[in-house]
């Protein structure tokens, strides 16, 4: 009987991506992986310190799986235990607990699973935090979408952030290997891989290769010379989008100052790349952008999103945001919410600020009550959803290429199209990973519905 092993996901899709790779390990070392809710012989949390009750989240989960079974194995990780090792070693049940960089070496520090009195700390500090591990995932069974980490750890210092105490420096993924394991993604039958990072539009790496100097190439007098290129995430599309094949690349976050010209250019131009980006705001007040010590100003921004507009028809925009920073007033609380409104975007993802320890923005004076700062998150959100409508009623009568992801739900598929719009149809397996045209004619609620017209290629040709 093979030994089992659960795991659960806290935060953002880097995580998803790395869970998955930490479960290849198990699965080659002969485990079986279920479902949390089952018992298991390994439980292994992968924790978020974005998540505003980190600790009372980490404290739950494992108490289901000490519910399921007393006597397996808990082992806690991510960024929440590379923050907080010592806190997470005293919560009953946890046997070991292991730092960004641990996870992805697993088997070299846990021999056996056999439950401990103590729990174990294996946490190197940040600085060293300097290795790229590779990780991509589904977020279905049905392998039509992959989450591909390309990127890892971030160099700015936004003052509400631990995110580079947790990860580390930016660092990213060589270009000649991001295009291998792009190829084995395809080959594997995904259709839409979802570039992530913590600061994708940061990916920077060096790419070596031979140039041929001699146009008459003669074997005997072969002059070859290195040349070493830097490849940014503009070159590094480019480089993937030269694959051939029927797929689509999604960015899945990026920051405004990265977010350059050549990249809406190639997204304006090729259909294989998402018009869709999201890009994180956080406040549109200029004084509170400062205070977090972000890299634009709301003019940049503005600038930003009417470039995007203008160049991508329908383009798809999804924008963060945190309410409730530290010397929020109620000014500039309605300067982010006019901002928002005035702007083209079509969602908005609403976080409402919290105090993490070793930030800076813990020192700073004049903290928002926390019943206002519910308030403000609860307008935003509000204007989200109107922001979503409007965006999708845009799309009725328009003919849009979606992706359908899910097996038969109640006799339903559903799916995104490139500009991100939700669409639901009567379940036809045919259909399932394919690219289909779609025109749209209802809007019901956050998913639209439309008339099936075929099956498209994205194939560039
Ligand atoms: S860009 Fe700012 S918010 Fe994003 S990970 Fe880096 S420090 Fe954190």
């Amino acid at each position: 009987m093979s030994f089992t092993v659960a795991f659960h996901t806290l935060g953002c899709k880097l995580n998803f991506a790395e869970t998955s790779t930490i479960g290849e390990q198990f699965l080659q070392r002969g485990f079986s992986i279920v479902d949390y809710s089952e018992k298991a012989d390994v439980y292994v949390i992968n924790t978020c310190t974005v998540t505003e009750h980190a600790d009372k989240e980490c404290r739950q989960v494992v108490r289901r799986a000490l519910r399921n079974n007393p006597d397996a194995f808990v082992v806690v990780t991510g960024c929440y235990a590379q923050l907080q090792p010592e806190v997470i070693s005293k919560i009953d049940g946890v046997d070991a607990v292991l730092g960004s960089s641990e996870k992805f070496n697993l088997f070299n520090y846990i021999e056996n699973f056999q439950k401990k009195e103590l729990s174990c700390i294996y946490v190197s500090p940040t600085e060293e935090l300097n290795f790229f591990n590779s990780s991509h995932s589904t977020i279905a069974d049905d392998r039509t979408r992959a989450f591909f980490k390309v990127q890892d750890g971030c160099d700015y210092k936004c003052t509400f952030c631990t995110i580079p105490l947790a990860r580390g420096k930016s660092r990213s993924m060589n270009p000649d290997e991001v295009i291998q394991q792009f190829q084995e993604l395809l080959s594997h039958g995904y259709k839409e891989i979802v570039l992530t990072g913590v600061n994708v539009g940061d990916y920077s790496a060096l790419l070596n290769h031979n140039l041929d100097l001699n146009p008459d190439h003669d074997q005997e007098q072969d002059h070859e010379q290195e040349q070493i290129q830097e490849i940014d995430l503009y070159r590094l599309l480019k480089m993937m989008l030269e694959i051939e094949g029927d797929y689509r690349i999604r960015v899945s976050s990026i920051e405004p100052n990265l977010l350059n010209e050549e990249v809406l250019n190639l997204a304006a131009n090729d259909s294989r790349l998402a018009k869709h980006f999201h890009i994180p705001l956080q406040s549109g007040s200029y004084k509170v952008l400062r205070l977090m010590q972000r890299r634009y100003n709301t003019d940049d921004y503005k600038k930003l999103i009417y470039m995007l507009v203008d160049k991508i028809e329908d383009v798809g925009i999804g924008v963060d945001v945190i309410v409730g920073f530290p010397g929020e007033t109620e000014e500039d609380f309605l300067d982010t919410y006019n901002f928002l409104r005035d702007l083209p975007i079509s969602y908005l993802h609403v976080f409402t600020y919290s105090e993490r320890p070793n930030t800076k923005s813990i020192q700073m004076p004049g903290k928002v009550d926390v019943i206002e700062r519910k308030r403000r998150n609860n307008m935003l959100r509000i204007l989200s959803e109107k922001k979503r409508n409007e965006f999708y009623r845009r799309m009725i009568g328009k003919e849009l290429t979606v992706l359908f992801e899910h097996e038969n739900m109640d006799g339903f598929m559903k799916g995104f199209s490139s500009n991100y719009v939700r669409v639901k149809n009567p379940f036809i397996k045919e259909y399932i990973n394919k690219f289909v045209k779609v025109k749209i004619r209802e809007v019901d609620e956050n998913i639209c519905t439309g008339e099936l017209i075929e099956n498209v290629s994205l194939i560039k040709m």
